[in-house]
């Protein structure tokens, strides 16, 4: 049996200090106990997502919360604008096509992000629309949004910006109340270094005050039954309460590191994986590459799901591979949660090895060589 490494834009690896706190005996939820790490980890969750508004965690995966923000802001019939490139892009249109809202969708090609103007332009034809849903990494094609400019856009013309950043959380800059961000929504599996589980949003005043205003058909999700418990340091249903006690140790570890600290290792593994990629002859997919997942090009003449085979069942090493069209055209390699310098060396020595296995040319060590030559020369080690 291989030892298994998991490269995949989520779930992530597990540090030892979220198993141990995994493995420890339930309590109960109304308990004084309870409160106290609940009131801790809201506190945790406010500096991960940079922000002084709360941040509601819900027991459900990442589009739980998409779809929380679909149906609270947004009323039936009610014209809204998503901006999609790629599988998640293409979620929040599906979301909002699901509970009758009209979307407008601003299609750009996948792997490509658009310009702010392209953004103002389609906002200027539709002036009805009042919610804009965007995503900080589109992870299907590893592809990052500017969305400093789009807050700044939605902004000026007094729209609602909502941002998925299930996978960009805590791997990539995000500042969510200095940018003027509306509503983020966050996931636990991904840069959170936790089990699938828990989702998180996170609201500003401007986008409460519409929510105030809908008539919201929702249950689990009516953000107002939420934001009532929350005052109280309680949630309407019972939390996952294993995984919120795990969360306390993720967020301590996030803190003690220093988010800036993160985001800054993150884009320096990013740009060597990147490196290392080119110097082995192969491609980036996307042309706004983001810091938490590296989507590669297949080379011409070798299938994709049997170089992600490769490094999976030979080597040990989990990628991911491409999604709809980009079946066995990329694989993609994370770098978020608990991922550090070294991991980015094994992700490339299996790649080079995979590639070999399927007879690609791979001169060995050149694409690790480059990894560690960034390393040094930037002084990760020192
Ligand atoms: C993973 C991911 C999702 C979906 O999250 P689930 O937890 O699988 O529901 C949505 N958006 C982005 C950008 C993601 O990376």
């Amino acid at each position: 049996m291989r030892k298994k490494f998991l490269f995949t834009p989520g779930p992530t690896p597990l540090p030892p200090e979220v198993q141990e706190a995994l493995s420890r005996p339930i309590i109960h939820h109304r308990t004084t106990d309870y409160q106290e790490i609940f009131a801790e980890v809201n506190e945790g969750l406010k500096y991960i997502f940079q922000t002084q508004n709360p941040v509601f965690t819900f027991a459900s995966s990442g589009t739980g919360v998409m779809e929380a923000a679909v149906v609270n802001l947004t009323r039936e019939g009610e014209k809204a604008l998503a901006i999609v490139g790629g599988k998640f892009g293409e979620r929040w249109k599906e979301i909002l096509e699901a509970f009758g809202r009209e979307c407008v969708s601003l299609d750009v090609e996948w792997g490509s992000a658009p310009r702010v103007e392209e953004v103002e332009k389609i906002l200027d034809e539709n002036p009805e629309v009042e919610v804009v849903f965007a995503a900080l990494c589109e992870t299907s094609t590893g592809t990052k949004m500017d969305i400093k400019s789009l807050a700044e856009l939605c902004n000026k013309k007094g729209k609602i910006l909502v941002v998925d950043a299930i996978s960009g959380l805590v791997a990539m800059e995000l500042r969510t109340d200095e940018w003027g961000v509306d509503v983020v929504v966050a996931g636990s599996q991904k840069g959170i270094m936790l089990p699938p589980g828990l989702a998180f949003l996170s609201i500003s005043e401007k986008a409460w005050k519409k929510i105030e205003n809908n008539h919201i058909k929702a249950y689990y999700f009516d953000l107002k039954k939420t934001r009532k418990a929350y005052e109280k340091t309680d949630t309407p249903f019972t939390p996952a309460v294993g995984l919120i006690v795990a969360l306390r140790e993720s967020l301590k570890m996030i803190k003690e590191e220093g988010l800036e600290n993160i985001w800054r290792k993150f884009s320096l593994i990013s740009f060597a994986v990147r490196e290392a990629v080119k110097t082995l002859g192969l491609e980036i997919f996307s042309r706004y590459p983001a810091e938490a997942v590296t989507a590669v090009k297949v080379p011409e003449g070798i299938d994709g799901i049997e170089l992600y085979k490769a490094m999976k069942d030979r080597i040990g090493v989990q990628v991911a591979g491409g999604q709809a069209h980009l079946k066995g055209k990329i694989i993609r390699i994370a770098h978020m949660g608990y991922m550090d310098y070294t991991d980015a060396i094994v992700a490339i020595s299996a790649l080079e090895m995979a590639l070999s296995i399927l007879g690609y040319s791979v001169e060995f060590g050149k694409g690790v060589g480059k990894v560690m030559e960034i390393f040094m020369k930037e002084g990760v080690f020192k």
